[in-house]
Formats: C-alpha cells, structure tokens, sequence
C-alpha cells in the first residue's frame, strides 16, 4: 500500500504547513509519549524519552484525534475509511522525521 517515494510529497507540505507553529509530537507504537514543542526547536533526530524509539509523528498542537486512532490501531481495533488515510499518512510521515 505504500508509494514508492512518500518522502517528497509529504514531508514539505508538512513542513511547510506547521513551520513556525507550535507541534504536538507523538509516539506512535506504545502511544506512551506526547509533547508540545516549537517546530524549530526540533533536534535533528527525535527520540521517545521513554523508550527511545524514533518513531515519531508530527501534527497540530490542536489536534486530539490522532492519539485516539493511534490507540484505536494498537489495539487492533477498526478505523473508518477517513481515520484509516489519516493514519496511513501520519505513518509515513512519521518515520521520515
Ligand atoms: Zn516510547
């Protein structure tokens, strides 16, 4: 289900989009870590103080629907069509960070 590349055509528009704004960082495997931080305030490589993992998804400060499905997924529940694509495209993002 993966595009070949995903790197180019998500990470700019992300980027783009929450430069210079606050972002809410979020572990995506154990969902055991969420912070706040200024987007420019990012390390080169962010790790989860917890376990370390770099698997880490950006996404707006504002936004509390992404922990929900990433729980929602760890369980294995179902996700609807719209929550599923926005996973999917939280995923890939995520492991370019
Ligand atoms: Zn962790």
């Amino acid at each position: 289900m993966r595009p070949a590349s995903p790197k180019e055509e998500i990470i700019p528009i992300v980027k783009e989009r929450l430069f210079a704004e606050d972002v809410k960082l979020l572990y995506l495997f154990n969902t055991d870590w969420q912070d706040i931080r200024k987007i420019r305030s990012l390390s080169e490589r962010i790790k989860c103080p917890k376990c370390s993992s770099s698997l880490i998804a950006m996404t707006y400060r504002n936004d509390e629907e992404l922990i929900k499905i990433a729980k929602r997924r760890r369980v294995g529940r179902k996700l609807s069509k719209e929550k599923e694509k926005k996973w999917l495209t939280t995923w890939r993002s995520a492991s370019l960070i």
